[in-house]
């Protein structure tokens, strides 16, 4: 436990370094203190997410998975675990690599639709307004995620999987993958990866999600892919400008760990405002 916690001050020291290097030289708002707004929240967030949310997230996964397998493993006298590690399907017949590109697109596809859910379904909102109570966003918002949140995107992810019978230890290396590439999804610079900037999600795409001004509300909910967005009409993504105002318009949602996992049974919807 203590070598864990050593390993993961370690990542985190390398993470505020690397980070604070790109945010301080190409800042997208400019003047953002190191110390902002919500830092220790974010903190306890980061050791909270390492430590704790994804042993909770994969007994969720597995109480949900495994129950499904049984009767297929039954059927075919097999483990559970023998069974998807085996089992044939349409997909699982085909090469690792097809496999990996098709399991990229659909998950994001999969990770659209959840994201949107969780915006405009009342009781699945306060959840993930965590997340989105950063008023001052830089790499380290990517932390604050509700336990609730996660499951929910990952059970249905799994389920994905096992309907499709993907190869599962796919899952294994696409976790990490996405969580590394969110935490550069938040942090204050302005790229937008120029020509690719529909085609691959950047921090400019993300950061306009997070913003509380009117315009962007409610938009840019792919976590890879922003022409996912532009597909199904939710795209904001202005050339030129960069939002400044971030948090929830119209909620106040505490800092602080605790207050923020107990916040969901404690707080309201705020009014649905319309993009314009
Ligand atoms: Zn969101």
């Amino acid at each position: 436990m203590v070598l864990k916690l050593v390993i993961l001050a370690a990542g985190f020291t390398v993470l505020s370094v690397v980070f604070g290097i790109l945010e301080k030289a190409w800042p997208s708002v400019k003047g953002q203190r190191r110390l902002r707004r919500g830092v220790k929240t974010d903190i306890a967030w980061y050791f909270w997410d390492t430590l704790l949310n994804k042993s909770i997230v994969f007994v969720a996964v597995a109480a949900v998975a495994i129950p499904i397998a049984l009767v297929p493993a039954a059927a075919s006298d097999t483990t559970v675990k023998e069974f998807l590690q085996h089992r044939h399907s349409f997909v699982s017949d085909q090469p690792e690599w097809l496999q990996a590109i098709e399991l990229f697109f659909l998950f994001d596809l999969i990770g659209y639709w959840t994201h949107r859910g969780f915006h405009h379904l009342g009781l699945l909102w306060k959840y993930h307004a965590v997340h989105h109570s950063s008023t001052e966003l830089d790499w380290l918002s990517a932390v604050r995620v509700h336990p609730v949140n996660e499951i929910g995107t990952r059970v249905i992810q799994a389920l994905t999987l096992l309907l499709f019978g993907f190869n599962a230890t796919l899952l294994g290396a696409y976790v990490p993958l996405l969580t590394f590439y969110a935490i550069g999804l938040h942090a204050n610079v302005p790229w937008d990866f120029g020509p690719l900037r529909y085609v691959i999600a950047s921090p400019v795409f993300h950061r306009w999600h997070h913003t509380s001004e009117r315009e962007g509300l409610d938009r840019n909910f792919a976590g890879a892919f922003p022409w996912l967005d532009a597909l199904f009409g939710t795209l904001y993504m202005p050339r030129g400008r960069q939002p400044v105002e971030f948090g929830v318009l119209g909620e106040q949602v505490p800092e602080g760990l605790w207050r923020q996992l107990l916040y969901p049974w404690r707080g309201r919807k705020p009014e649905f405002v319309a993009p314009e």
